[in-house]
């Protein structure tokens, strides 16, 4: 069994996050498009609350998966520069390639401000992963053997 790199770990788990959102968000789009016909297809039929709900699920979802591509970068030693999207080095205090200007705080760990399921806050804590085991591990081709 190789020994994997605890932030490609993490990093996986995030991708991991990412990949169930995505088709979480497909998923919605599915029955937004049915609500929506059946509608069309009977007046009498008002399915509008149901459509807001999954529109305003999908927003939320989508917001949790940029933050998981943030938490992803920053794991990576990187970090978006918020004006052209460059990925900067977490120490750069300016865009290199725009050069804006980085908050102070850019080259701390993202908020977790939408996802309360990750407990990655404190950036002085070594690898924030403990508490997340990885017990539901991907279902890939080959299953590694989980002692
Ligand atoms: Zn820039």
């Amino acid at each position: 069994m190789a020994l994997f790199d605890p932030k490609a770990k993490i990093i996986s788990g995030y991708e991991r996050s990412i990949d169930d959102r995505t088709s979480s968000i497909r998923k919605y789009y599915d029955e937004i498009g049915k609500l929506y016909y059946d509608q069309y297809k009977d007046m009498n039929v008002d399915n509008t609350k149901d459509i807001n709900t999954r529109c305003e699920a999908i927003t939320r979802l989508s917001n949790e998966i940029e933050d998981y591509k943030l938490k992803i970068l920053f794991e990576r030693g990187l970090k978006k520069c918020p004006n052209c999207g460059t990925e900067n080095s977490l120490e750069y205090g300016f865009c290199f390639k725009c050069g804006t200007k980085f908050d102070e705080d850019s080259a701390n760990a993202p908020k977790t401000s939408v996802i309360d399921e990750t407990p990655a806050a404190e950036p002085e804590k070594e690898e924030a992963a403990e508490e997340k085991k990885e017990e539901e591990a991907p279902a890939e081709e080959e299953k590694k053997d989980e002692e």
